[in-house]
């Protein structure tokens, strides 16, 4: 994800990053032990084509048939046999039949005859080359092409040429986007093998959130994150297991943590968690699982927690305990948990690409770890790509994430920005 550019510069030597104790890690060497570690669930399921949008295909969609299943024709035009065009002067043909696509032509077509044809026609048998009819001329009953215009075998489409049968049109693993559904409709498919959903169940901890509906009492603030990361999960189709508020309570966190282990395959929370401050967070999850707390070089979000809680029957639910700032969880979520997700319900992991646009103000920053900052990415008056920062970027003011497109990321090596230089942003859409 992050670009190769200054990825390949963070080399990360230290303790292996699930190993106890609190490593400092860099963003992408906490992103690297994450997928390393996690393994796709198992199953899969048989589901309508128009449901199968966004899902993971379970296996290798294999052509039943030769696309395009008939040699045909690429444009309107006259279809002929090419070898009969000459090399100097016109070459004329008499026009004996119509070909539309959908209702091929079975009749002889002789020596100086063509037909008229119309894209996707069928070509009839014998004919191999065709004229677009703003190629040549129409002169009582015949066409005239004069010569140099024409190759033989143009704007005839082969059969088999796009896919032949029994290749694979779509790999497993792929998440299935709308081209790749009319693919498979193209096949004749009606329904699609996918893997079955992922189950995420997420709550947020803390003793002063409130949800929205509940009275504010004093010293209180509403849950955003639950919200925020229920509308993330849902973008991604994943199955979301809703479990609440947590107090900061020993036995109310463990009860959460049994259900949701019981329940999913992985495991969000938000708040103290992630720090692990309390001990007794600390040894509840030494208990359910190897649960690794990390100091991230990254900001916001420097404090992550990620490991396998393993439930009861050898079932393992991964846990990605995101830190409890609102901005901080969301940037979290898609630089540590998105993907990993997406590889946990069987996909195959796409990166998404950085954009460099000219950052329109400067940008202090020291080098040692990578930062995510809210902004807005607009075309440039002079061309290409313009980012603006959206205001003061506290990692408690979620008003700078709503109103960004794009997350500027600023690389781990990296110093201050001046403005008008070019810098790498992350566009919210496609993060989905
Ligand atoms: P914590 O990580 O629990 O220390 O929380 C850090 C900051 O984020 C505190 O100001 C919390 O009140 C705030 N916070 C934690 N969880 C949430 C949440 N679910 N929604 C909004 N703010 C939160
Ligand atoms: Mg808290």
């Amino acid at each position: 994800m992050l670009a190769a550019r200054h990825n390949r510069r963070m080399n990360q030597p230290g303790p292996s990053p699930l190993a106890a104790g609190d490593p400092q890690l860099g963003v992408d060497a906490a992103r690297a032990a994450i997928a390393a570690a996690l393994r796709p669930i198992e199953g899969s399921e048989t589901v309508p084509l128009l449901q199968a949008g966004g899902r993971v295909l379970a296996a290798d969609l294999v052509s039943p048939i030769d696309v395009p299943a008939h040699d045909n024709s690429a444009m309107d035009g006259y279809a002929f046999v090419g070898s009969a065009l000459a090399a100097e002067g016109p070459s004329a043909f008499s026009v004996v039949a119509t070909v539309y696509a959908g209702q091929p032509f079975d009749g002889a077509v002789g020596a100086g005859e063509c037909v008229r044809i119309m894209t996707g026609a069928v070509m009839p048998a014998g004919l191999d080359t065709v004229v677009p009819q703003e190629l040549c001329r129409a002169e009582s009953g015949r066409i005239v092409v004069e010569a140099g215009v024409m190759r033989r075998g143009e704007n005839r489409r082969r059969r088999g040429e796009d896919l032949a049968a029994g290749k694979p049109a779509l790999r497993a693993g792929r998440l299935l986007k709308p081209a790749d559904i009319g693919l498979a409709a193209s096949l004749g498919f009606e329904a699609l093998e996918v893997k079955r959903r992922l189950r995420v169940a997420l709550f947020s901890t803390g003793d002063e959130l409130r949800a929205p509906g509940q009275a504010l009492d004093p010293g209180c603030i509403f849950d955003s994150n639950r919200f925020a990361l229920l509308a993330a999960l849902q973008r991604l189709g994943f199955e979301a297991i809703d479990l609440g508020l947590v107090r900061d309570d020993p036995a109310a966190l463990e009860a959460a943590f049994e259900t949701a282990m019981a329940s999913a395959d992985a495991v969000l929370t938000s708040g103290g968690v992630s720090v692990g401050d309390a001990d007794y967070t600390r040894a509840l999850l030494a208990r359910l699982g190897e649960v690794a707390f990390w100091k991230v070089a990254m900001r916001p979000g420097r404090p992550f927690a990620f490991g396998p809680l393993r439930g009861r029957g050898e079932r393992t639910s991964w846990l990605f305990a995101l830190p409890g700032n609102p901005v901080a969880a969301l940037v979290t979520f898609y630089v540590f948990a998105r993907e990993a997700l997406l590889q946990l319900a069987g996909a195959v992991p796409q990166p998404l690409p950085l954009l460099r646009a000219r950052c329109t103000s400067p940008i202090r920053k020291r080098p040692g770890r990578t930062e995510f900052q809210r902004g807005v990415v607009a075309p440039a008056p002079e061309g290409g790509w313009q980012v603006g920062l959206t205001g003061a970027q506290g990692a408690g003011i979620l008003r700078s994430m709503s109103e960004a497109n794009a997350l500027v990321v600023l690389g781990h090596d990296q110093g201050s920005v001046a403005a008008g230089d070019a810098v790498d942003v992350w566009l919210f859409d496609g993060l989905t």
